[in-house]
């Protein structure tokens, strides 16, 4: 048991509710401007619940701040090349003005997911996973920035948690997640001058190098891999894992990466599971895709 108080709770809820207001009066002026509010087109492929779930939520928060979504929904069993059709057909307008695509994620085994994630254009490419704006993102000159790295900064940015000069340590490397939280963390200006470390499954002692973190944050999906004993004392532990565990009694719970009950008596800062990265990643695609209409109507 330490002696320092318990780590601030860092609430994502309130802060994606404080995003979404904002964002809601962008939408309305542009609803106003273009007689048409901001349109955001989901593609839903099979019916795994977990996905099912996420579209529902982000289908929701785009109707709480005037955004229109529309979820397309598919069979498990469609291939590559009809997803790809889907997708090029979605782009040209044929269902109504897309400003923003996505195509949610998992895809079943049997589909090329590169392919079809790259039919997205990169304009229209809320999810920022696009080739072309991973190069933007990486060369300091962001268009969209994938929600969940986006989130990330900003409830460091929002808490005040000072990250220029800091130590950062990212578990996991993922293209969605870990590779562009490094590039904005260690970009020049607010939110970045990080030193950012990026750990994954080959990293030789990670305790011994996420002891040394201002800034951890857990993107694995693996209950539990982050103990107290890897965390520094007065430490921002943002947990990105969602990990469904199931009970004894038949119920299941969402957990994220991060012990959290014994890293909250060590870290200075810490994000919930959920009520913590979730909320707002999906107030960072809310505000992607209002930026997608946005450029769109200005031709750019
Ligand atoms: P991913 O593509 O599976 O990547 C996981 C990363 O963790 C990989 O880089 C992997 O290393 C690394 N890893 C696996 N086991 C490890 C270990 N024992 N020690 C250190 N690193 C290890 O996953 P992802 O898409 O980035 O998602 C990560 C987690 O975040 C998942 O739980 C996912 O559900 C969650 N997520 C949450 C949100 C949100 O809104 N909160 C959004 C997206 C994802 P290798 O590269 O060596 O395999």
């Amino acid at each position: 048991m330490s002696d320092r108080a318990p780590a601030t709770l860092l609430d994502g809820r309130a802060l994606a509710a404080r995003i979404e207001a904002t964002l809601a009066d962008e939408v309305r002026t542009f609803t106003a401007m273009f007689q048409r509010p901001p349109r955001l087109v989901v593609v839903l492929v099979g019916d795994m619940a977990a996905s099912a779930s996420y579209v529902k939520s982000k289908a929701a928060a785009a109707a709480r701040v005037g955004i229109d979504a529309e979820v397309v929904r598919v069979p498990a069993a469609t291939d590559t090349q009809a997803l790809v059709a889907l997708v090029q057909s979605i782009a040209r307008d044929e269902q109504g003005p897309a400003d923003g695509i996505l195509v949610q994620l998992p895809l079943p085994a049997h589909v090329d997911t590169v392919a079809v994630l790259d039919a997205v254009p990169p304009d229209r490419d809320v999810d920022g996973f696009h080739p072309e704006n991973a190069g933007l993102l990486s060369q300091g000159r962001a268009r969209f920035i994938p929600c969940t790295a986006a989130g990330v900064q900003r409830v460091l940015l929002v808490a005040g948690i000072v990250t220029a000069g800091r130590h950062a340590v990212i578990i996991g490397r993922s293209d969605i997640v870990g590779k562009p939280l490094a590039l904005l963390l260690s970009a020049k200006g607010p939110g970045g001058d990080a030193t950012v470390t990026i750990c994954h499954s080959r990293s030789a002692d990670m305790p011994a190098i996420t002891r040394q973190a201002d800034i951890l944050v857990a993107a694995v999906g693996r209950p539990g891999l982050v103990t107290a004993d890897m965390v520094k004392p007065g430490a921002a532990v943002i947990d990105v894992g969602i990990n469904r565990i199931a009970a004894s009694d038949g119920t299941s719970r969402l957990v994220g990466d991060v012990d959290f009950d014994a890293v909250r008596e060590i870290a200075g800062w810490i994000t919930p599971v959920p009520g913590g990265v979730g909320p707002l990643t999906v107030a960072m695609l809310l505000a992607n895709t209002a930026l997608a209409a946005e450029l769109r109507s200005r031709g750019g």
